[in-house]
């Protein structure tokens, strides 16, 4: 039998994109599924056809392969073409085009809403496979003062929960899952093989329950047979004092539920720092500018500092230079790994006024005429003090 042109098949032109290729094949596929035609051999041939259509045109490679030498380019002389996972080339059976159509409209959360038993249909192969649910990962946003503190938070995460229809089954109510009749229960099977060697027996996943060792007849129609459907988990999360950006925690079990009632994966939370707008942090640290008036400085006197969680009166020793640091004692964050907390580093930039009023300008003309007042010429410590404190 001579091969129809696949665009032909699926009545797409040769510039479909990917969305007109499955909306095409889904039509057909709907329109001539056997469940729908029961023994209707035209009808099966066409489904067969329309999922080898779709099968070769949504892969770019095969469909490339196709576009330029036709059916020859795929039927591929060493087999470099053939279908991975299919029973190869030319053989597009039944079975392969169930299989085919349940992966792209079956499974995958409620995509599909169809009711057909495809249990039945099947013969050989099962569709759903158990396995852990995905890992997830968020990021958690944080202020420094969160961090000092550590702070509990409530988080809303999009993931994917226990189906409410089948209570996680994925059997569609009063049909309720059995056990697999290939394997038994065990979800592998044995095979005998001779060999001139001798018998070779091998275990492999069993084809038919694809190793869960239960098959459903009929899956719900809510979640696809997955027994999960999208919702918004609200997760606790308790933080440490102490965290920095780029930390993560692990929430067991917090992640997508597993397919049909297995392990559910884990939600791992990790941490960002925003930016505070008058501390920055250095390691366990908290650093920050203060501008002093020059006569303070010259004078000394007391400074209102901000700390973290309020104010602090930092004493300002006469004669300060700008740029000097001084360190209030435990102000810092605390330690995640440790006892005890980081310091805060206060550092007085001396800042020089702007505006004079005629008066102003009298005095510090006067001042000015003062040797006091006179910078030395190259004070060589000064200058490594104010290059330290700066860290470079
Ligand atoms: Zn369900
Ligand atoms: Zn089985």
């Amino acid at each position: 039998m001579d091969k129809r042109d696949y665009y032909e098949v699926l009545g797409v032109s040769k510039t479909a994109d990917e969305n007109e290729l499955k909306s095409a094949y889904r039509k057909l596929a709907m329109k001539y599924h056997p469940d729908r035609n029961p023994g209707d051999k035209t009808s099966e041939d066409s489904f067969k056809e329309a999922a080898e259509a779709y099968e070769i045109l949504k892969d770019q490679q095969k469909r490339q392969m196709y576009d330029q030498f036709g059916h020859a380019g795929l039927s591929g002389a060493g087999g470099g073409g053939g279908f991975e996972g299919f029973g190869g080339f030319g053989g597009f059976d039944l079975s392969d085009a169930l299989r085919a159509f349940m992966r792209d409209f079956g499974g995958g959360g409620g995509g599909g809403g169809f009711d057909f038993g495809f249990g039945d249909v099947f013969g050989g192969g099962g569709y759903e496979r158990r396995s852990r649910g995905e890992d997830l990962k968020i990021r958690i946003s944080l202020t420094l003062e969160e961090i000092t503190k550590g702070i509990e938070k409530k988080v809303k995460v999009a993931r994917l929960g226990t189906c409410d229809e089948c209570n996680g089954s994925g059997a569609a109510p009063g049909h309720a899952r059995s056990t697999c009749p290939d394997c038994k229960g065990h979800g592998q099977v044995r095979t005998i093989s001779k060999t001139f060697l001798g018998t070779v027996q091998q275990v492999r996943t069993c084809q038919r329950c694809r190793g869960a060792g239960e098959i459903i007849a009929k899956p719900c129609t809510a979640c696809g047979g997955e027994g999960r459907i999208r919702d918004m988990h609200t997760v606790n999360v308790k933080i440490p004092a102490g965290v920095s950006a780029g930390n993560y925690m692990t929430l067991e079990s917090q992640g997508n539920v597993g397919i049909n009632r297995s392990q559910s994966g884990n939600l791992i939370v990790i941490f960002d720092e925003t930016e505070h707008d008058q501390f920055t942090r250095q390691g366990d640290n908290i650093v920050c500018q203060m501008p002093i008036s020059f006569t303070l400085a010259a004078l000394g006197g007391e400074l209102s500092v901000p700390t973290i969680d309020g104010s602090h009166k930092l004493k300002i020793p006469s004669g300060s230079q700008s740029g000097r640091v001084f360190k209030i004692k435990g102000k810092g964050i605390p330690h995640l790994n440790s006892y005890g907390s980081g310091d805060e580093l206060v550092q007085i930039m001396v800042w020089t006024p702007g505006k004079l009023s005629s008066e102003d300008k009298r005095i510090l003309n006067q001042l000015s005429k003062s040797p006091s007042f006179v910078p030395p010429k190259s004070d060589k410590s000064f200058i490594q003090k104010l290059k330290e404190s700066l860290g470079i």
